[in-house]
């Protein structure tokens, strides 16, 4: 790994405190997994002095970005054992890496007749099948695809704008695009009561799932097609959206920390969490909920570790409660699936026990429902409470006025 002078010095920053150890949600439940201290600051330190491989357990890391949200020197180990993936030998193809990290590809193919793609995929045969062939685990959660996609959804839908609406870029990302289409429609909605035109260019993929996967190639690909799309259509004074807060904090930073891309850093102060945006607009927005809203009762919030990771706090959460809605904050760490981490078979079972703090959690009261931003955390909630789940977006237009 060609490591930084910068990264260096951030590695030369640690302070050796082990918090980073005591809140690694896999080393607290896989010894395989000896901790982001070890793997990650002691391990990379030696590389570069030695010129030493890379510990191949350092796989386990679910870029969970828990590690550099507790330290307090500012270390990015979660990002340099992301860099670390991609030094170690590959073994055969990796046809379930090339799978993870092109998922726009897989949900235009499941696009085709999405109902018959879900319907087959969920037959008990075929995931054996994939298991024993692709690695992914029979009993692993998978994600529905949606009958339509944003895209279609937004072709029946024509906003009414009592004056010249002024413009916002939003960035939906493959799991709205493909598999919750509602969450897109529902800020398009509520922008529009606002007087926001939301303008969706033909972006790629945010990338994420290839950086989890060690594919930085594809990363790097999508990162400039994406950067070529923001140069062509974000004017000055304009916000670029974001729903998912792994999107986003991949467009804010690890295009950044992990491509070297710093072109994107001129664009870093218009990319805003949705949330974030409205909660900017709050005065404005007050006026058009409706106080029958206030009867959607006993929700639990789970924050994604990608969105704390962005230190933006949670302005979903915030507008939810300020417009009256009984939600609480479930506090119990990560979801454990991590994107396609929990996905793979022999990191199933890490996810599954990663996921118990929160399923006892959602347990412990009569919840009606969860909300949370990220889509895999609201996969892997289904697949732990069998409770529906929502994201912010989506109780705040049910609650605008007609
Ligand atoms: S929390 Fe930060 S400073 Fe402490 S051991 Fe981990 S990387 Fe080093
Ligand atoms: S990113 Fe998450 S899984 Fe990886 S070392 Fe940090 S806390 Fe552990």
């Amino acid at each position: 790994m060609n490591i930084t002078k910068q990264q260096m010095d951030a590695l030369n920053n640690c302070l050796k405190c082990s918090i980073c150890v005591d809140s690694c949600p896999v080393t607290r439940v896989d010894p395989r997994f000896p901790g982001p201290k070890q793997l990650g600051v002691d391990r990379l330190r030696i590389a570069q002095e030695t010129g030493e491989q890379p510990n191949p357990a350092v796989n386990y890391c679910s870029n969970c970005k828990t590690c550099e949200t507790v330290c307090p020197s500012g270390v990015l180990v979660g990002t340099l054992n992301q860099l670390t993936k991609g030094d170690l030998p590959r073994k055969g193809l990796g046809l379930r890496e090339i799978i993870f990290s092109n998922n726009s590809i897989l949900g235009k193919l499941m696009h085709i007749w999405p109902q018959a793609g879900n319907l087959i995929t969920a037959l008990p045969p075929v995931r054996k099948i994939m298991e024993k062939t692709v690695g992914i685990a029979a009993q692993a959660p998978m994600p529905a695809y949606s009958k339509t996609t944003l895209r279609k959804s937004l072709k029946g839908y024509q906003p009414v704008f009592t004056q010249t609406p002024k413009e916002v870029l939003y960035f939906p990302g493959c799991f709205t695009q493909y598999n919750k289409p509602e969450v897109g429609m529902a800020l398009v909605k509520i922008l529009a009561k606002l007087n926001y035109k939301v303008i969706i260019p033909e972006f790629k993929c945010c990338g994420q799932p290839s950086i989890s996967n060690a594919r930085l190639k594809d990363t790097r690909r999508f990162a400039e097609a994406n950067l070529r799309i923001l140069k062509q259509y974000l004017k000055p004074g304009m916000a670029l959206l974001f729903s998912c807060p792994s999107c986003l904090l991949t467009f804010k930073e690890e295009y950044k920390n992990i491509l070297g891309m710093e072109e994107y850093t001129e664009f870093s102060s218009a990319m805003l969490d949705a949330g974030e945006f409205l909660l900017k607009h709050e005065k404005q927005l007050a006026g058009l909920i409706s106080a029958s809203g206030k009867n959607i009762l006993k929700l639990a919030y789970h924050e994604p570790c990608h969105l704390r990771a962005s230190g933006l706090g949670t302005p979903g959460l915030s507008l939810l409660k300020q417009f009256g809605l009984d939600i609480t904050p479930l506090e119990a760490g990560c979801c454990g699936l991590s994107g396609s981490y929990g996905l793979k078979t022999e990191k199933h079972g890490i996810a599954e026990e990663i996921g118990m703090n929160l399923k006892k959690a959602i347990a412990a009261s009569n919840y009606r429902e969860v909300v949370t931003e990220c889509g895999m955390c609201s996969v892997q909630i289904k697949h732990l409470t069998k409770l529906p789940t929502s994201h912010p977006l989506e109780l705040l237009a049910m609650m605008l006025k007609e």
